[in-house]
């Protein structure tokens, strides 16, 4: 997962694209950068860490157009420079970020070694550059149409495969042009609008937000949007639609405050707490109070609590300070790492029958130790609900997920979870359940195993053995 920003209009872009890209650090804390261009020439400040660590100084950054860009590597060794994004070509002056996954790496690098082309970081975003730099300047050196940017996409479309939300700044004959396409599923997101003086596109409208600009809709599926300075904007139909959007942001990685495709994270949130709980009633359970595990399960715990009437309550207080938490060296400091981050209430939790309530179950570390760290307090019941169906397959479209084995709900059944961590019930959202509230055009592949993209038995091994880095 990363987030991007990407600004052109006639007023300096660095200090709007720093403001816009603090919106969306959630999405990546590993890199930051920011690139803009000033008649002509591009210039780059990347680096690792958060944002004001990899760009400390905004010197130099010069220019009305520009991208910045947050890391969370999915793809690329954790922690390495090169990796960071944006990445540009000189000639012709491209500068690109994206967020996703491209599946078929080794055959891209492949393509582009045989014409004596090396790519020199393991970040999927420079494949994309090179291969739109191919076949942009395989149409003409100059004097470049709109046919032509939508035949260099059409390339770019077909000889890339995977899940990509890509924003880029052309520098093509003297003028620069922002744009932005996401692969023909969709499947990561991107949003843009309009600013006083020109245009924005991000991973995600709370980027928009920050400058007080409305979303003006998301960037289409297969589709290039073509942005100036001073023009509406142009959609440059390139490849058959078909939208896939990944739930997985629904549920846990997007900011509740942000809009995506049909609607606020946060409503949407909403709705899978309420079909949760019908699901949890049917079952005949019952509960005195409903606690969210902080922060993205507030709204689904909220919900439940609504439509069980039950009281909600805040039952663990989140430490904002207490960074990431770095691999820890045994069972001892992984449990006060979880401590530190996360504080419960006693009296919440002393002598109740607790829901307690989460978005997803990937490796089941966490929520073992929220378990055992609340039946210290007491409870009377503690059943857990989780708004996200099992997790039984790895992701391969830019969502760090572990390989199958590791995924606790690929292995046990909702009884043998509850058994394992040691709560009295445990009950996921059905996949028809999820459905029911986000349609059926969806990416659920780490769910339900239907991989909109095929993905062939080598290229999830080179993904997988990319991600270990
Ligand atoms: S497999 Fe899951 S996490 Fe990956 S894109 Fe699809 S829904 Fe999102």
């Amino acid at each position: 997962m990363c987030g991007f920003v990407g600004i052109l209009g006639n007023e300096p872009a660095a200090p709007r694209l720093l403001m816009s890209l603090q919106a969306i650090q959630h999405r990546g804390q590993d890199a930051a950068g920011i690139g803009t261009v000033h008649e002509g020439r591009i210039h780059v400040r990347k680096g690792l860490g958060m944002i004001h660590a990899a760009v400390s100084s905004m010197k130099g950054l010069t220019g009305t157009a520009g991208i910045a860009h947050v890391r969370y590597p999915t793809a690329g060794k954790s922690s390495s420079a090169e990796d960071a994004q944006p990445f540009i070509t000189r000639r012709p002056g491209i500068l690109l970020a994206h967020n996703g996954n491209v599946t078929n790496v080794p055959e891209v690098k492949a393509q582009l070694r045989e014409q004596g082309i090396v790519v020199l970081s393991e970040c999927d975003a420079e494949p994309i550059l090179l291969v739109l730099e191919q076949e942009l300047t395989a149409i003409r050196q100059a004097g470049h149409t709109s046919e032509d940017l939508k035949q260099a996409l059409a390339g770019v479309f077909a000889r890339v495969r995977g899940a990509y939300s890509v924003v880029a700044v052309l520098e093509l004959d003297g003028e620069s042009t922002l744009i932005a396409f996401r692969d023909p599923h969709g499947i990561r997101p991107g949003v843009y609008g309009r600013l006083a003086d020109g245009w924005i596109a991000s991973s995600e409208s709370v980027a928009l937000d920050v400058l007080m600009v409305d979303k003006a809709g998301d960037i289409p599926a297969g589709a290039c949007l073509v942005l100036r300075a001073g023009q509406d904007a142009q959609i440059l139909e390139v490849s058959q639609p078909e939208p896939r959007p990944c739930v997985f942001e629904r549920i846990y990685f997007a900011r509740p405050d942000s809009i995506m495709e049909d609607g606020r994270i946060n409503r949407t949130r909403w709705c899978m707490g309420r079909q949760l709980a019908r699901e949890w009633a049917a079952k005949g359970l019952s509960a005195d109070v409903v606690v969210a595990v902080p922060d993205s399960s507030r709204p689904a715990a909220m919900a439940m609590a609504e439509e069980l009437e039950l009281r909600h309550r805040e039952g663990f207080i989140k430490n904002r300070y207490s960074g990431r938490t770095f691999i820890m060296p045994d069972q001892n400091t992984r449990e006060l790492a979880l401590r530190l981050k996360l504080n419960p209430i006693r009296e919440i939790f002393e002598g109740q029958r607790v829901l307690l309530v989460d978005d997803s179950i990937v490796r089941g570390s966490t929520m073992g130790r929220i378990v055992k760290m609340v039946r210290k307090l007491g409870p009377k019941e503690l059943h857990i609900a989780v708004f996200s169906p099992p997790v039984r397959n790895p992701c391969f479209y830019g969502i760090d997920m572990p390989s199958q084995d590791e995924l606790i709900a690929a292995r046990l059944s909702e009884d043998e979870l509850a058994a394992h961590f040691g709560a009295d019930s445990l009950t996921f959202l059905s996949r028809a359940g999820l459905a029911e509230v986000s349609g059926p055009k969806i990416c659920a592949a780490c769910f339900d195993g239907e991989y909109c993209v095929p993905v062939s038995a080598d290229e999830r091994a080179a993904i997988e053995s990319n991600r270990r880095g």
